[in-house]
């Protein structure tokens, strides 16, 4: 770029051919007030309060939207110029509603802030009226227009950061307002409520609905959303120890200054009125509340006794991808180190093993292996198995992101339509269960046409023959008969990945929570490699992760078969480094896995388990059956926030703090390390987790030396390779991934640019295999398992969102148009749905998104949990569950039932 200097308020200063002054400005560190800018958006200088004056043609130019020229010589603060600049915010003011004092934007309040750094206290222009009602029937968003003044922030940011295009302007001259489609409410419009406008909107036009104005808050904390696994960055304006507010935050390099509802509207979950406050201790089967002394002495008593009579093997931790790093990281040494037993895993197993297994296996690094940043330079993108419109939010965005506005192709393969399927240039709608079939005949094609990358094979991987060899059965028409996608689709597809100089894979759950889930990421791993696009800027597979520290938790050891940083429990270096560290000999043979637990107490080998954080009681498959295994247990303790169905089980309970009263760190699905802060002081008796494990580990004659996170990430960097170049002050300041990792440099942001961790990426064949779980034998319906944008995981959390449950407080189930027809079902219809193993009820959704035979239910709802209707089967080597497809049917509740 050309170097381009100009005079600047008396002042040489330089920037670059392209730049505007604004832009230079602010580099410069000189102020220039505007309302209508941001970072994150297309400037289109609409408010004009950024005027400058060129002091040598007497232009008035606005500095957000006029470049530099070589010679210029501009002033920002001539007498003009600010006369112009009170005179646009005069005129401004005449058309407000004179309604400061009882605004909650207040002191936030752009117009307000300007206006009194201006010295204009009173509107002196003839008032002009401004007409339109309040909106507020949505719990999310309330909008007095008649305090917009048109700076069309919120409609840049409906349609270039989150890609929405609910909004835009309707009317035109003085009429002209930001409205939805023929002006309908919000809620009947595209908005996903994100927030993103509301956040960015300067004055009170638009405002978070839902709470009584508490006056101004006096901190805000940059920290990190805790619901999914993007990891967004997050502000909680805090007053009198109560979260007043989220925001974006607008540093992070995740979220680019949106949020999605839940990370904007569903942290009130903090201060519900269910929190537990106290620990509980269930007698007689009643739940009575005791101090921190004597829960901690029962649990440790209790666990004490089973390891010496049983053996520390009858002892199991579930651990949970909510909780911190270095929670997490405790509690995998308390197993090990105080228990004595490897019996430790996390919630994740539930949909991420398979990518762990599957990516370990294939390229040597259980994860993502590029940045989000990246993913929207790809040229293509194929996403399979995966609605991050919903699951992951901000991924959703990067990928709208990507087609819109930077030319790239999107390939979807989902036989449900979702949002994304109007941004795809070819959608592929797959039979479920056979994402093997579809993604070797892609495979097939990309070496039978030529078209992978020779170099990149040859030098960096291994096995091609073998592979190349294996996919002989996987014809055009076999693979078309097989999947239901027609041949040409399959080609087109393959050429299109092949043929991108940078190309992504996206997938989910809806891989992964498969009996096969990791073949197909072996499958899917293939082909990245085959492509290169295992180390291009641009390309990447990108596993996403369900919960906010899936990663994390796996990272920290919270497996049963590797130790911290994914070392092997077999390695005798490795495990003398723990043992000498931690003063304690380590149990060898490894433990069980989260399914592997249930049943191991179903047998009665497991005696004794903490749960943390987790509520498998609804969220692990046949969950009927997953009760009364945990009912059978001789102690069950369980520390959450609330007393879900899983704590109801339990003999003792524990309050845990949530995420805003902790400190700590989260690893997001890009292996990105963020801070998490505390914002609140934890309500009630309740304590961090990782304060009661520490506690916990006292009691039982096994103190652990730490007093902070931060002591704990200190010994993390110390044993764990992954994270030795962590360091909590590099996070104030950078970020960090697994690229800077491996590397040992900050600022690449390519996983195995040079080489693979194991020397070659492994080709692996991997047949097809039918799958058992679809319709037939009296069940003719086909069920489609997945994840709503309103609630998240088990729902204990957005269900206690008030705003969320407000907006969706119920589960259902989505049937296909004809089906609806063709079987008598209506809209609103209570109905059974049934399955081998389970049946719940909940109310008809007729759509027109399924294919025919397939209904689709969301997870989350307890009073319709889908988990019922699964059985238990496992993927063998990644021990995940099928939770994404079983068969049903589908029967009418008759008004005697
Ligand atoms: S509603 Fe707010 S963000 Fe949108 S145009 Fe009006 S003032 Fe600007
Ligand atoms: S809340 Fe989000 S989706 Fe709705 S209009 Fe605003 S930016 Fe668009
Ligand atoms: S996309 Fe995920 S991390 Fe970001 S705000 Fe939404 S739930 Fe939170």
């Amino acid at each position: 770029m050309e170097a381009v200097t100009i005079i600047l308020d008396g002042v040489e200063v330089s920037g670059y051919s392209g730049m505007t002054i604004l832009e230079l400005a602010r580099e410069s560190g000189v102020d220039i007030p505007t309302l209508c800018d941001d970072p994150y958006l297309t400037p289109i200088g609409a408010c004009r309060l950024c005027l400058v004056e060129d002091e040598r043609s007497g232009a008035l130019l606005a500095s957000c939207v006029a470049p530099i020229t070589p010679g210029m010589v501009i002033s920002t603060r001539s007498p003009r110029v600010i006369e112009r600049r009170k005179t646009i915010i005069k005129l401004m003011l005449a058309s407000h509603p004179d309604s400061c004092l009882v605004c909650d934007k207040g002191n936030r309040c752009q117009l307000r802030e300007i206006a009194s750094e201006m010295g204009i206290g009173q509107v002196e222009f003839q008032r002009i009226p401004q007409s339109g009602a309040i909106e507020e029937v949505n719990p999310f968003i309330e909008r007095d227009l008649s305090k917009c003044i048109l700076c069309a922030k919120c409609i840049r940011a409906d349609h270039e950061l989150v890609v929405e295009g609910a909004i835009d302007y309707i009317d035109r001259g003085s009429a002209a307002k930001p409205a939805t489609l023929n002006d309908m409410p919000l809620e009947k419009s595209e908005c996903t409520f994100c927030g993103t406008c509301v956040a960015m909107c300067p004055t009170g036009a638009l405002m978070e609905k839902g709470r009584t104005y508490g006056g101004t808050t006096t901190t805000t904390v940059n920290t990190v959303c805790p619901f999914c696994g993007c990891g967004c960055g997050i502000c909680l304006e805090v007053k009198d120890n109560r979260l007043m507010r989220v925001r974006p935050s607008a540093e992070s390099p995740v979220n680019h200054g949106t949020l999605c509802v839940r990370g904007c509207y569903g942290y009130d979950f903090v201060h519900s009125s269910e929190r537990l406050t106290s620990p509980l201790v269930k007698i007689d089967g009643d739940f009575q509340a005791v101090s921190w002394e004597q829960a901690l002495d029962r649990v440790a008593t209790e666990f004490k006794q089973i390891k010496e009579k049983h053996g520390s093997d009858s002892l199991a931790i579930l651990g949970s991808s909510k909780c911190t790093n270095e929670e997490n990281y405790l509690l995998q040494r308390l197993a090990r180190g105080v228990l004595g037993t490897n019996n430790i895993d996390n919630g994740s197993r539930l949909y991420s093993s398979a990518s762990r297994v599957g990516l370990g296996w294939s390229i040597g690094f259980p994860g993502t292996t590029s940045s989000l940043a990246e993913l929207e330079q790809s040229g293509v993108i194929i996403v399979i198995g995966a609605n991050p419109v919903t699951s992951a939010p901000a991924v959703g965005y990067a990928i709208k992101r990507a087609v819109r506005y930077k030319g790239a192709k999107l390939v979807l393969v989902d036989p449900r339509e979702t949002k994304l399927a109007r941004f795809a240039h070819l959608w592929l709608r797959p039979k479920l269960g056979t994402d093997v079939a579809l993604i070797n005949g892609l495979t097939k094609v990309i070496i039978d046409e030529g078209l992978f990358d020779e170099e990149f094979v040859t030098r960096r991987t291994d096995n091609f023959t073998k592979l190349a060899r294996s996919l002989k059965t996987y014809t055009p028409e076999y693979v078309e008969k097989t999947t239901g996608v027609p041949t040409q689709d399959v080609q087109l597809a393959a050429r299109l990945f092949a043929g991108a100089e940078r190309a992504s894979i996206v997938y989910g759950n809806g891989i992964t929570q498969h009996v096969t889930g990791t073949d197909s990421v072996v499958a899917l791993a293939n082909v990245a490699m085959l492509t290169g696009n295992t180390g291009h800027r641009g390309g990447g597979i990108f596993a996403l992760q369900w919960e906010n520290n899936a990663q994390g938790a796996c990272d920290m050891g919270s497996l049963p078969d590797l130790l911290p940083g994914y070392q092997d429990i077999d390695d005798i270096q490795t495990r003398k480094n723990f043992e000498e560290c931690w003063g304690a000999c380590l149990p060898t043979n490894a433990g069980l896995t989260a399914l592997e637990m249930i049943e191991q107490a179903r047998e009665g080998k497991v005696k004794g388990m903490l749960i943390v954080g987790e509520n498998p009681a609804l969220s692990f498959p046949n969950s009927s059956l997953v009760k009364k295994a945990l009912a059978s247990l001789d102690f069950l303790v369980v520390a959450d926030m609330f007393l879900t169905e899983t704590a109801n089980l339990a003999a003792v309970v524990l309050p845990a703090a949530s995420f805003a009263e902790k400190e700590g760190t989260f690893t997001n699905f890009e292996g990105r390390v963020q801070r998490v802060r505390k914002a609140i002081e934890p309500l009630g008796d309740s304590l961090p987790d990782w304060e009661i494990i520490v506690q916990l580990a006292g009691r039982m004659g096994y103190p652990m030396p730490y007093s902070s996170p931060q002591q704990v990430m200190d010994e993390i960097k110390e044993l764990v390779p992954l994270y030795q170049r962590l360091a909590y002050t590099d996070f104030e300041t950078e970020e960090l991934d697994w690229a800077d990792l491996e590397s040992g440099r900050l600022g690449t942001r390519r996983l195995y640019k040079g080489a693979f961790p194991s020397g070659f990426g492994r080709f692996s064949p991997v047949e097809y295999t039918p799958p058992t779980n679809v319709s037939g034998n009296g069940y003719p319906l086909t069920l489609l398992s997945g994840s709503i944008l309103y609630h998240f995981g088990s729902g204990s959390r957005s269900l206690r969102a008030s705003r969320l449950k407000k907006f969706s407080p119920h589960g259902w189930v989505e049937i296909n148009q004809a089906d609806a027809k063709r079987l008598g079902f209506s809209d609103g219809d209570v109905v059974k749905v049934i399955s081998p193993v389970g049946e719940v009820t909940t109310t008809v959704r007729v759509t027109d998104t399924l294919p025919s035979g397939m209904l689709f239910m969301p997870m989350s709802f307890p009073e319709s949990p889908v988990t019922e209707l699964f059985d238990i089967t496992l993927d063998p080597r990644a021990k995940t569950p099928a939770l994404k497809g079983c068969a049903v049917r589908l029967e009418r509740i008759s008004a005697d039932d």
